[in-house]
């Protein structure tokens, strides 16, 4: 390429081999300086400039704060420092290694600076402008171009933002509960923080918005500046890009009450991401809502715990109300029918905006017919559940299209020993609409890139549906099953119930969460949940996906029910986008 056409290429005036670096190399410098960023309280991201030799040339972060200037982002203050050392704008064969997609405004300032080549580790969904939001590197009627890499130590630069992010985000929601009125009992300290940083490493899309609000929207932009994605791009392009399109919806479409419909999720093998550009002011401004427990199906053994799981919801700012049969017992219930049904008469009659189930256990299924599913869709409130509660969500969702959650409930996740840091954060994060893609590791997943409605839940509920008015017709949907004390040959069976009734067949993904607390025995010969995996796989032409971080386990996300969702899979990840951008 020089040789027809001579050209100058940018050269480190005193180069030796000691600073020569490769792509590691460079985003681990990258990364040192987004870290010296965060050391000074601006967003972290980092640069740095090699010549085209691969020698450094020049480093920069974010320094918007610090000098009071918009256009301080790390790679124009890198661009800068690199092009006073050559004495020359144009840095020509220069590549930038940037720890963040760059936006419109430095990917034009490195267009102009002739460089060769741009590498950045994480994809911002919020203002990337190499396909985060609008991609700007192949813009053809641009007069100067160059190669755009993305995904270059992408975890390590998501990480990075992710904890900056979840830190601020945490320090706001410890000012809140301080000035919510706790109550004095309350010694359990929200421990974001401490979730924050033992959360596994984040993979993809940390969002980043720069420090300064002013983040690049399409409608905002100049015209040219404005393509809005495809109406069907797929929902992971150079890494990850967000979707503007709402899925084909499934069962009736009723909107959602006061939708959560952004939950996340945990496990030791899951990384949640925050992809929201405010994310730092997030928990800051949100009101904490109030929380009202009810017991719809088992009773509740130890009445201790509810009191532990209501005090502990309290520390996080909640206000909570426990409905005056919380603690019935009839047979195994929480309460006679009639009870129960009453209280959930009352959790709708009653402020507080979530409602949340104390337990699982057993005895949903009967009261279905009487419950008013429509006054349950108009009273706005949140219903929260798990196990059992397969049976509320999914009724709902077939009755009236309503969106509900599943996820924590008291007993199990407030009122133990220990709550789960992650549990606990997704949780918070889906109430208050923070969380908007949740990653978690999936070995072997089918590719897939589908969206759909996010329906499931516990298997042997939903399979003990089928054929029931309370079964939710979903068309190519996204439908996700844990469950707990079956064997695999059990689990094989309900999926077998679901595939023979044409349930399966049907999804755009079956995703699989946690099956966990059976015991395989010496004349299984080697049949286990893998086998059952693979049997699916081969049985019914959906992609499967496994891994999801919920079941009867302790780290478990908080997922709408009926909402739409995005599904992706990418290098052993998966991605459920569960609120899709143009907010
Ligand atoms: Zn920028």
């Amino acid at each position: 390429m020089a040789e027809s056409r001579p050209v100058r290429l940018a050269a480190a005036p005193s180069a030796d081999a000691a600073d020569l670096l490769d792509d590691d190399g460079a985003m681990a410098l990258a990364l040192e300086q987004a870290r010296l960023a965060a050391e000074q309280g601006e967003v972290p991201v980092g640069a740095v400039v090699l010549d085209a030799t691969g020698h450094l040339l020049a480093t920069g972060h974010n320094r918007t704060i610090l000098d009071r200037d918009p256009t301080a982002h790390a790679e124009v203050v890198a661009l800068r420092a690199a092009a006073r050392r050559l004495d020359n704008y144009r840095l020509t064969g220069a590549r930038l290694f940037v720890t963040l997609e760059p936006c419109a405004m430095c990917l034009g300032a490195m267009f102009h600076a002739r460089l060769a080549e741009i590498v950045y580790g994480a994809p911002d969904p919020k203002t990337g402008a190499c396909g985060g939001v609008v991609d700007l590197s192949v813009q053809p009627r641009l007069n100067h171009h160059a190669r755009v890499r993305g995904g270059v130590g992408a975890q390590a630069c998501g990480d990075l933002l992710r904890d900056f992010f979840r830190a601020r985000r945490a320090a706001g929601r410890a000012a809140r509960a301080q000035a919510a009125t706790a109550p004095a009992s309350a010694s359990f300290v929200p421990a974001s923080s401490a979730s924050a940083s033992a959360a596994p490493a984040s993979s993809l899309p940390a969002s980043a918005a720069p420090a300064a609000p002013a983040t690049l929207t399409a409608s905002a932009a100049p015209a040219s500046f404005s393509e809005a994605p495809e109406a069907d791009a797929p929902l992971l392009r150079n890494s990850l890009s967000m979707p503007k399109q709402k899925p084909a919806s499934a069962a009736p479409a009723s909107p959602a009450p006061h939708p959560a419909s952004h939950p996340a999720a945990g496990g030791e093998h899951t990384h949640l991401v925050c992809a929201d550009p405010d994310c730092g002011a997030h928990g800051v401004h949100e009101q904490p809502s109030g929380i009202y427990l009810i017991s719809p199906s088992g009773a509740v053994a130890d009445p201790a715990a509810l009191d532990l799981a209501v005090e502990r919801l309290r520390a996080l700012g909640f206000r909570v109300a426990v409905d005056r049969t919380a603690l019935a017992v009839h047979e195994r219930f929480a309460g006679t029918d009639r009870q129960r049904l009453a209280a959930i008469q009352r959790a709708l009659k009653q402020k507080h905006p979530v409602v949340m189930a104390t337990r699982g256990g057993y005895g949903l299924s009967r009261l279905l017919p009487q419950i008013d599913w429509r006054a349950v869709a108009d009273s706005g409130k949140t219903f929260i559940g798990q196990s059992d509660f397969t049976a509320f969500n999914l009724a709902l969702l077939a009755r009236t299209g309503a969106v509900s959650l599943a996820g924590p409930t008291a007993v199990f996740d407030f009122g133990g020993k220990k709550v789960d840091d992650l549990t606990q954060a997704l949780f918070q994060e889906t109430l208050s609409g923070e969380l908007e893609i949740l990653s978690f590791e999936s070995p072997g997943a089918d590719p897939v890139d589908a969206r759909g409605i996010l329906w499931g839940g516990n298997l042997a509920m939903v399979a003990s549906l089928v054929g029931t008015p309370y079964l939710p017709d979903v068309q190519g949907g996204i439908l996700f099953l844990e469950d707990v004390s079956e064997h695999p040959f059990r689990i094989e069976r309900m999926l077998t119930q679901l595939w023979h009734a044409g349930v399966l067949e049907k999804q755009h993904a079956i995703v699989l969460g946690q099956f966990t607390d059976y015991r395989l025995a010496p004349h299984d010969n080697g049949y286990d949940l893998d086998a059952v995996v693979r049997w699916l796989r081969k049985t019914v032409r959906v992609p499967v996906i496994t891994g999801l971080p919920y079941g009867h386990v302790k780290v478990k996300a908080t997922l709408p029910v009926g909402a739409p969702v995005g599904i992706a899979t990418e290098d052993g990840m998966a991605h459920l986008v569960l609120r899709e951008h143009g907010h």
